[in-house]
């Protein structure tokens, strides 16, 4: 699964995700929908702040 720390709302993983499985948590944060993650992990390259971490 994809952990997110230290998201700043700023959607660039969204942008990237061909899987529409970024989804905005309320308050400028994100989580990933692990239903349809597809871990292409294109995601975590395009995080300007690495706000996204592998954790499996
Ligand atoms: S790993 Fe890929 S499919 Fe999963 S949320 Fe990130 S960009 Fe979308
Ligand atoms: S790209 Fe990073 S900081 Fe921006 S919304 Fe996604 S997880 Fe948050």
């Amino acid at each position: 699964m994809i952990a997110v720390i230290g998201c700043k709302g700023c959607m660039k993983c969204d942008e990237v995700c061909k899987y529409n499985a970024i989804i905005r948590n309320g308050n400028k944060v994100v989580r990933i929908d692990e239903d349809k993650c597809k871990k292409c992990y294109e995601c975590i390259k395009a995080c300007p702040y690495g706000a996204l971490f592998v954790l499996d």
